[in-house]
């Protein structure tokens, strides 16, 4: 496989029909339905026994001010190998690379609440039921013959399958469309490796959820010319280099304009709605209630759609200017109290951003994002910082060499200069003095 360090991963998902492998398509279920109450259980114990570790070695070195050797008091390097050995009496079914990897999933949640669960901050996670069944890469093997693409995997043990009569499981399944198609061709092919995937139940279907690696696009950009990216109020998305000619400017506003007409007629079902009795409108209620409880849907729905078309573009943009940089703030904590449509508006440029990059890394520009303190009151020209300089919303107006622009325009060029958090900083201490 050419997947050089760095790849990025994604996941397809295929609806899996049941070819063979472990007798006929009632009795595979019950065995992949036993296998996901295994791999639950695999997962809640994992997070037990790692928490355990933990506890009782944080009481050890309270007592004694030194932790607990992992090797001697288990025989094992690592706390997953004493795991794995804990849990493969009960497991005897299961192939054991997928327990393993199973494991591993459980042990990095863990890992990663490890600090609020001990602090108390948190209670243990813990896995429900219907969980997906975890596949290490080697367990999946894709083909394709004249009957079209098909998986086979090794779920079972050796014992198990022997014992049963089973073979490898096999699922033919379908490509729906042009990305589908790419996708497994290139994993076929070796041009994308294979990731550790999932087979997941969802009634009354099976689904191989599979994650691929894929190295970044080569544009050969220079990763020294950065694009500084605004999203304002006035103008959705603003991208301009100083020094350079030329900007993208994306007007927007679809996805408030679009909130607020639901919004308006959500106000006017609603008034309809208290006016009329409840026995008298009937089935008309329930259809237009229903339609309410949809709005936040649609409104996620349009934003995505346009959030991904305004990203597409700005990525275009960067690519045939060659920016590989792409420079943006770092947006603070989102208010809950901010009301509509202010909160809406956060919400939308949070997802724009990360669109954005998400296709930056795609297409290997790099992603910053700084401190954006002062960059809407900067001018951009003369350095000079002063609130006055924005005499409306929109424009922006140097109180000191008189330079004029489109606010965001402004902001935009603070945000392609090198560090120019530490620059404000620096900028803000002088004028204090
Ligand atoms: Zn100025």
């Amino acid at each position: 496989m050419n997947v050089a360090k760095g790849a990025l991963s994604k996941v397809m998902k295929y609806e899996l029909s049941y070819l063979d492998g472990c007798g006929d398509f009632q009795n595979m279920q019950k065995e992949l339905w036993a296998l996901q109450r295994q791999t639950r259980e695999i997962l809640n114990r994992t997070i037990q026994i790692a928490y355990h570790w933990d506890y009782t070695d944080r009481e050890h070195f309270k007592k004694t001010g030194q932790h607990l050797d992992v090797k001697a008091e288990t025989g094992y390097k690592r706390l997953d190998g004493y795991i794995y050995d804990e849990l493969k009496e009960t497991v005897q079914n299961f192939a054991s690379v997928n327990v393993n990897a199973t494991i591993q999933k459980a042990w990095a949640k863990y890992r990663s609440s490890k600090a609020d669960v001990l602090r108390g901050d948190m209670s243990l996670p813990s896995y429900k039921s219907d969980q997906p069944l975890v596949l290490h890469a080697q367990s999946i093997k894709l083909s394709e013959n004249k009957d079209g693409p098909a998986l086979q995997v090794t779920l079972f043990s050796n014992t198990h399958k022997k014992s049963c009569g089973y073979s490898n499981v096999r699922f033919a399944f379908r490509l729906h469309d042009a990305t589908q198609r790419s996708i497994f061709k290139n994993v076929l092919s070796g041009e994308y490796g294979l990731g550790q995937s999932q087979i997941v139940y969802k009634r009354p279907k099976w689904f191989l959820y599979l994650t691929y690696n894929f190295s970044p696009e080569q544009h050969g950009l220079d990763p020294d010319k950065i694009l500084g990216v605004d999203l304002g109020e006035s103008t959705a998305l603003y991208a301009s280099s100083l020094g350079d000619y030329g900007s993208l400017r994306i007007e927007g506003g679809e996805v408030t304009a679009f909130a607020k007409q639901l919004e308006a007629r959500k106000r006017s079902l609603q008034k309809q709605a208290a006016h009329c009795g409840e026995g008298r409108v009937g089935h008309g209620t329930k259809a237009r209630v229903s339609d309410v409880y949809k709005a936040e849907d649609k409104i996620a729905n349009f934003r995505n759609t346009v959030n991904h078309r305004y990203s597409k573009k700005l990525i275009d943009y960067a690519i045939q200017h060659q920016y590989g940089t792409i420079q943006m703030e770092e947006l603070s904590g989102i208010k809950q109290d901010t009301g509509f449509p202010k909160f809406l508006q956060h919400w939308t440029y949070y997802d724009l951003q990360q669109k954005i990059e998400a296709k930056a890394k795609e297409n290997g520009i790099n992603f910053i994002k700084v401190d954006p303190s002062y960059t809407s009151q900067r001018c951009s020209k003369c350095g000079n910082i002063d609130s006055n300089n924005r005499p409306s919303q929109a424009v922006f107006c140097c109180t000191k060499c008189g330079f004029r622009a489109n606010a965001d325009f402004n902001a935009s060029q603070n945000l392609s200069i090198p560090e120019i958090d530490k620059i404000i900083k620096k900028e803000r201490g002088a004028n204090t003095k």
